[in-house]
């Protein structure tokens, strides 16, 4: 299927900026998001009830005071506050602006790497899915099934970056049995319970969209990333490290790397 946003001789950059300022807009509302969802699904054991993805509307988190809309312009908003808050001076976490500059800065590599075609369209997606995945999951050890599960079902149904349903359906079996097994070890080594159903579900939404091909490449790149964070975090007494953040990195490497990988595999291998 060949949907093409922009035809060769048109200029992209219009489209670059779009994609810039909605990936960077929608990685700000993953943010509040991964911010409220634990509350508004009771994640948190004391959840505020009143705090729900769309209300109230954006405010401080030290004053509550309400965020005035130009300070809510991703990346531009913090420099025009120079990360303060506008009202009271608390000091807004850097790790914001650093998150919606990722979201767009991506959305538009992947747009430039995959095509403006739908390829293009669903890895810029997909990048803004897995950093919300991965940051929810660094901050709350937490991956929601409602955002997991849908993702899973969506890959297995239909993928750019695997045509064949067959492989889609091994590639999700896989992941899944695979983490699984990798929980069970580890925790049978450890002597605890250490299989997590959102770690399971993501592993297996990655196979699902990519496929059996790539599953070895996902895993070496997920095993690799945890081992790179979790070692030192484990070394300062960290008892729990989330895997998220190493999934989503092991499934963009893939997904990436996919056309040089079945290139290797088979040889000659384009979209
Ligand atoms: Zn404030």
């Amino acid at each position: 299927m060949t949907i093409a946003l922009a035809a060769p001789d048109v200029p992209h950059w219009p489209l670059y900026v779009f994609a810039a300022f909605a990936g960077a807009s929608l990685t700000s509302f993953a943010c509040l998001a991964a911010d409220r969802l634990p509350h508004q699904l009771g994640w948190r054991p004391e959840p505020q009830p009143d705090l729900t993805l769309c209300h109230p509307p954006s405010r401080c988190d030290a004053c509550a005071v309400r965020i005035g809309w130009p300070y809510l312009i991703p990346v531009v908003g913090y420099l025009l506050a120079r990360g303060r808050c506008a009202h009271c001076g608390a000091r807004v976490p850097p790790a914001y602006p650093l998150l919606e500059a990722l979201g767009g800065g991506g959305a538009c590599a992947a747009l430039a790497y995959f095509g403006f075609a739908w390829t293009g369209i669903s890895a810029a997606l997909l990048w803004l899915v897995l950093l919300f995945l991965a940051w929810i999951d660094w901050r709350e050890q937490w991956l929601p099934a409602v955002v997991t599960q849908p993702l899973f079902w969506l890959g297995l149904l239909s993928s750019p970056f695997s045509a064949d349903a067959m492989d889609r359906i091994q590639g999700a079996f896989g992941g899944c049995v695979l983490m699984w097994l990798a929980m069970k070890v580890v925790g049978f080594a450890r002597r605890a319970d250490l299989v997590a159903g959102g770690d399971i579900a993501l592993a297996a939404a990655a196979g699902a969209w990519l496929g059996l091909t790539a599953l070895p490449l996902f895993l070496l790149v997920a095993s690799l990333g945890f081992l790179a964070y979790a070692w030192p975090l484990r070394r300062r007494g960290r008892l729990f490290v989330p895997m998220g953040p190493a999934l989503a990195l092991g499934w963009i490497a893939a997904q990436w790397a996919l056309p040089a990988w079945r290139a290797v595999l088979q040889g000659g291998w384009t979209w």
